[in-house]
């Protein structure tokens, strides 16, 4: 008797797990849906129910319908594919907004296109603020979408190569009194219109500004193209300095708070679209901790963010009491990051060997590994400055996030990961060791030992892959963005975006896109054939588990995220396709149909 009583208690107490509270009823319910809700416990689902933002159901049409009262918003799926909201692992979420509101010039290479999109944002912008950026000709050499197949040929000799160049005259009927300062993609020419170049003092009869090339007519009037200085082997990769910027940093104003706030809606508007409902913000100025917060209390908030800031600033957060798990269910902080290499855009990310394209350059460290000094600890060791920073916020409490694209990059974070291990003693850290973009094979098994997270941005294949083997070559290229040989290892592959990019590449907050890399190994226009390292390819369930509940639990936030499961938050997203039984090729055409943040519409394609 006792006996059954026990099992009674336990099937009872099971019921509501699964089910939520009976006969509460729900602010929106969710119905007739095909739901892949990652949830290993419950896989599958046909209706969800959502009260106060969390969901309290999670299961059959049938066993829904309890929930449904008079106030009950009752959404009819008509067996629609729901899963998950996708969590981004990695948004530069400042740049986001304004290359989205702003000016977008990557894929320009001609007059008609550069003058359009410019009188595009001129409409848009207000008055007297400066249009900045775009980045013209990134797609010029290698086209998108493309492998190894080079778009326009770059006259090795001519250290600007020969790529299209404006002129002030296309822009300047039409900015008239606003001053425009855009960049071509490498930094080493930008145009001015007539109102930027009068600002900065450059005119006919004078002379050329220190460091700054002005391009000028017959008659001595500048065409509004400045080039900065080029010269030697490191330089024809890695522009060192910018006298452009130095000559006109002071004359552009800092956005305005209502520019910011209109970027950022942007920003949000777009991820509603796609179907991200959380995104680590990793490089936004500080003011936008405050610009959330605005825009939350005004109800206006359609994602949720978690706000990692640099690495050196781990002393400030932890005197203010922040570390993992601080922060409400739209706010949240934690972490911290860090940057030790270049980028393989631009042939500076740093490898054991040289370039196979550029044998003088192995690429470069940044600023945080220095001073390399004697170890506090062990004066024989010499040790960066990033260890001594990282050993302390970690021994803190406070997550490492650490950039790393080369091979050497990522071995010696390995290196030094190992060395915290040693010296903070294991504990649950979740190391995430971003971009984990070219591992050797050493270093991917140490990955898996010691449970990293690999912060990955699956696009990136299907981009770099273009030119990959001709800058590192075939044996190297084995060992980039190896997921399946990561997630086999034991380490946590999470993935996201790197949305807007960088000025060689524009990456998308699309999370289609990037299960479409994962699972194909293929450009966008569907190359090659059977994938690039196709052993490398991730299942579709794995790669939709990488954007959703991996990336939760690479923030410490498997908890509220990353599954629908009875008690967490009311974030879905229902697809135009199912991705589990379509033909992968087709994923990256897949579109969001509705998205659901906290049990609230935020965005509906057929509104
Ligand atoms: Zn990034």
């Amino acid at each position: 008797m006792k006996t059954n009583l026990k099992v009674i208690f336990i099937a009872v107490t099971c019921c509501v797990a699964m089910s939520g509270a009976s006969g509460q009823q729900a602010d929106l319910v969710a119905r007739n849906g095909d739901f892949w809700t990652v949830d290993e416990a419950n896989p599958r689902a046909q209706a969800v129910a959502a009260l106060n933002g969390r969901l309290i159901f999670v299961g059959s049409n049938a066993g829904v319908d309890k929930h449904i009262g008079k106030d009950t918003k009752v959404i009819d799926l008509d067996g629609a594919f729901v899963t998950p909201g996708f969590y981004d692992n990695h948004v530069h979420f400042e740049s986001t907004g304004r290359l989205l509101y702003g000016l977008n010039l990557l894929d320009v290479s001609d007059e008609a296109s550069f003058a359009a999109r410019i009188r595009e944002v001129d409409s848009r912008y207000a008055a007297g603020t400066w249009i900045t950026g775009g980045d013209w000709s990134a797609y010029e050499e290698w086209a998108a979408g493309d492998v190894a197949e080079a778009g326009q040929e770059v006259n090795p000799n001519d250290q600007y190569g020969n790529f299209f160049l404006p002129s002030k005259g296309m822009i300047d009927s039409f900015t008239r009194a606003r001053p425009v300062l855009v960049r071509r993609f490498d930094r080493k020419v930008y145009l001015a219109n007539s109102v930027a170049l009068e600002l900065a003092g450059i005119r006919k009869g004078q002379p050329d500004p220190e460091g700054v090339a002005v391009e000028r007519h017959n008659d001595g009037e500048p065409t509004g193209a400045l080039f900065n200085p080029v010269s030697g082997a490191v330089e024809s990769t890695v522009l060192i300095r910018d006298n452009v910027i130095a000559l006109f940093g002071d004359l552009i104003p800092a956005p305005s708070r209502a520019q910011r706030i209109a970027e950022t809606r942007k920003a949000w508007n777009k991820m509603a679209s796609v179907g991200v409902t959380s995104y680590c913000d990793i490089t936004s100025n500080p003011v936008y901790v405050d610009i959330y917060r605005e825009l939350r209390n005004r109800g206006e908030m359609t994602a949720r963010v978690r706000y990692r800031p640099p690495l050196d600033r781990w002393e400030s957060m932890a005197n203010l009491g922040i570390r993992i798990g601080f922060g409400d269910d739209w706010i949240r902080f934690g972490a911290t990051k860090a940057w030790i290499d270049g980028i393989m855009g631009n042939s500076s990310a740093r490898f054991y060997e040289p370039y196979t394209h550029n044998p003088s350059s192995r690429g470069i460290w940044r600023d945080i590994m220095f001073p390399f000094e004697r170890s506090p600890d062990n004066p024989e060791k010499m040790q960066s400055r990033l260890e001594r920073l990282a050993l302390k916020a970690d021994a803190n409490g406070i997550q490492l996030t650490v950039h790393a694209i080369g091979d050497e990059a990522n071995g010696y974070l390995m290196d030094m990961l190992e060395r915290i291990i040693e010296k903070n003693g294991e504990k649950d850290r979740r190391f995430r060791l971003v971009h984990a973009q070219v591992m050797t094979d050493r270093d991917i098994e140490r990955a898996g030992e010691m449970h990293i997270v690999a912060e990955v941005q699956p696009f990136h294949t299907s981009d770099d892959m273009r030119w990959m083997e001709e800058r590192i070559g075939r044996d190297r290229s084995r060992g980039a963005y190896a997921f399946r040989r990561l997630w086999d290892s034991g380490a946590v592959v999470s993935f996201g975006s790197d949305s807007p990019g960088t000025n060689a590449s524009r990456y998308y907050l699309n999370p289609m896109l990037g299960l479409y890399a994962a699972v194909t190994r293929k450009t966008l226009s569907g190359q090659p054939e059977g994938g690039w390292f196709p052993q490398e390819r991730l299942t579709v369930e794995e790669a939709i588990k990488a954007y959703t509940l991996n990336t939760a639990y690479a923030s410490f936030e498997e908890g509220m995220k990353g599954t629908l499961t009875v008690g967490k938050l009311a974030d879905f997203v229902v697809l135009s396709d199912n991705l589990l039984t379509m033909n992968p090729n087709d994923i990256k055409d897949v579109t969001v149909e509705t998205t659901v943040v906290g049990g609230k519409l935020v965005y509906s394609a057929h509104r």
